[in-house]
């Protein structure tokens, strides 16, 4: 029988509109089922939504009761934060020390939104030569649906509800299902410190996110995940004509150029690419490297993906926990598979790994075809094609071909001269000499289907408002 393992955690019959059978939330370490979350119905949303309408009208009226809420807030997620570090390794998978990062990156992003709470109602005069006197401030929009994936529950959601309270808005978040748990933890230890119904979070199957992002009450639907969901909530939303922020796949490309030192960056590139055992939005998912380099690159990585240590994420000393969910094994072992058919050879790894749970050797490719599956698509696990070019504009070319465009890297030791190559890739972020680095202050948006709208810094926060100007002539502004 599957057990709660959290005082914190609270009972699925105490939740309304769930269905009689719940959530089964598997711990992807054995492959068992060791906990249950509510699986709630999409009509439960409608009173929810009501709930967080009302929540709205107090909420959004004075920012420094929301920077001292958020303040609040980031302590209590401190506080907390043995019990959600342990909590997310054992339904995401990933190791201890990578969960306690979450949590504290979840913290940190509330506070950094409660400094920024007081710009939302900043008034700015617009000044164009003419008579007239006009101002522009932030209004806040209303109920605001946040929905994201299995591969960072916390900090991606934190990512979506901080900007939104602070700018006077309410949240209703939809974790995914496999990974409701400690989400639901989270919610609970933030009730303690935010007005009643400013943050609700719901779990469950589809169609609960599918009715959320389509709910009339809901201004502004903010959604972390696939590109072909992306695609799905955005006709969603149309329907009530809200507006909508997408932060959707990547695949991004590491371009090595020709004065790289192989030995120096290895260890980055690599955990660039298997950190979260590769689930992340913007690892490195495809690497570029001169032919002359092509055999000391496969050879760095694949004496790295041999010697980390895989295991179980709770396991003290566990450097790469196991794939997340049991479709995700099967598509990441579906993609090399298909590769190594193709003529594709496994430097490293190449199969799962026997035993219980969701785990796949850390898996190092060369000899692949371009146009593989595995190249051309987002893998999202434990697995990296390395690819040999012979001119940098073919590389650049061949960073380009994706339709995804979050992020990509060069690297070399002349580093203006990778500057100028990372110029030239079509992405939303461009990093030299390393990836995936993020500031909490920058703009964080994909090009191309890798996303519409912008998270992060200020910008996070002005998505979710909407400008309110007020217009009138200069004279009657003076009296
Ligand atoms: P997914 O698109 O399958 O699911 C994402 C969320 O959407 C889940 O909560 C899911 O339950 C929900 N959902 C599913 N169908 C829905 C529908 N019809 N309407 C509304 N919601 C629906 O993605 P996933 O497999 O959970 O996550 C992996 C993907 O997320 C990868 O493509 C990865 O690149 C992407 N991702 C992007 C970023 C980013 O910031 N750009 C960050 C992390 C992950």
């Amino acid at each position: 029988m599957p057990t709660t393992h959290t005082e914190h955690e609270p009972e699925p019959a105490r939740v309304p509109g769930h269905r009689a059978a719940p959530l089964p939330v598997v711990d992807p370490a054995t492959g068992e089922a060791f906990a249950e979350a509510p699986d709630q119905q999409p009509d439960a949303l409608d009173a929810l939504i009501d709930r967080s309408h009302r929540a709205w009208r107090d909420w959004r009226t004075d920012p420094a009761v929301r920077s001292t809420a958020l303040r609040a807030a980031a302590d209590a997620v401190e506080s907390a934060g043995d019990d959600l570090a342990r909590l997310l390794t054992r339904e995401q998978g990933k190791p201890q020390t990578e969960s306690h990062a979450e949590v504290a990156r979840t913290a940190a992003r509330l506070r950094y939104f409660a400094e920024l709470a007081q710009l939302a109602h900043r008034t700015r005069r617009i000044d164009d030569g003419r008579p007239v006197h006009s101002e522009v401030r932030g209004r806040s929009l209303g109920p605001v649906a946040a929905i994201v994936p299995w591969n960072f529950p916390l900090q991606l959601a934190a990512a979506k509800f901080a900007p939104a309270l602070a700018a006077g808005n309410t949240v209703i978040l939809k974790p995914s299902p496999h990974t409701p748990l400690a989400t639901r933890l989270l919610g609970s230890v933030l009730t303690t410190v935010l007005p009643p119904d400013v943050l609700t979070v719901v779990t469950g199957r589809e169609p609960l996110g599918a009715r959320l992002t389509s709910h009339p009450g809901i201004r502004h639907v903010t959604f972390t995940g696939s590109v072909p969901t992306g695609r799905a909530v955005a006709a969603a939303a149309a329907a009530s004509l809200a507006r909508v922020t997408l932060e959707l796949g990547g695949n991004d490309a590491a371009v090595l150029l020709d004065d790289v030192d192989v030995e120096r960056i290895a260890d980055r590139l690599f955990w660039a690419a298997f950190r979260n055992c590769g689930q992340v939005c913007m690892a490195v998912k495809r690497v570029y490297v001169p032919a002359r380099l092509h055999t000391d690159v496969v050879e760095a990585l694949a004496e790295r993906a041999t010697s980390v240590t895989v295991g179980p994420g709770l396991a003290p000393g566990t450097r790469l926990g196991p794939v997340n969910n049991a479709p995700q094994l099967a598509r990441v072992a579906h993609l090399v598979r298909q590769a190594l058919a193709d003529g594709a050879r496994a430097a490293a790894g190449g199969h799962r790994l026997t035993g219980s749970g969701y785990f796949f050797a850390p898996t190092i490719l060369t000899d692949v075809p371009p146009d593989s599956p595995v190249v051309t698509e987002e893998q999202f696990g434990p697995v990296l094609p390395v690819l040999p070019y012979r001119t940098t504009d073919e590389a650049v070319d061949a960073a380009n071909s994706t339709g995804m465009g979050l992020g990509g890297s060069v690297w070399g030791t002349d580093t203006d001269r990778a500057a100028a190559v990372a110029e030239r890739l079509e992405c939303g972020t461009a990093w030299i000499n390393h990836h995936a680095e993020l500031s909490l202050a920058q703009p964080f948006a994909g090009a191309k289907d890798s996303g519409v709208g912008v998270a992060g810094g200020p910008w996070g926060l002005y998505g979710n408002l909407r400008p309110f100007v007020v217009h009138r002539p200069q004279e009657e502004a003076r009296t």
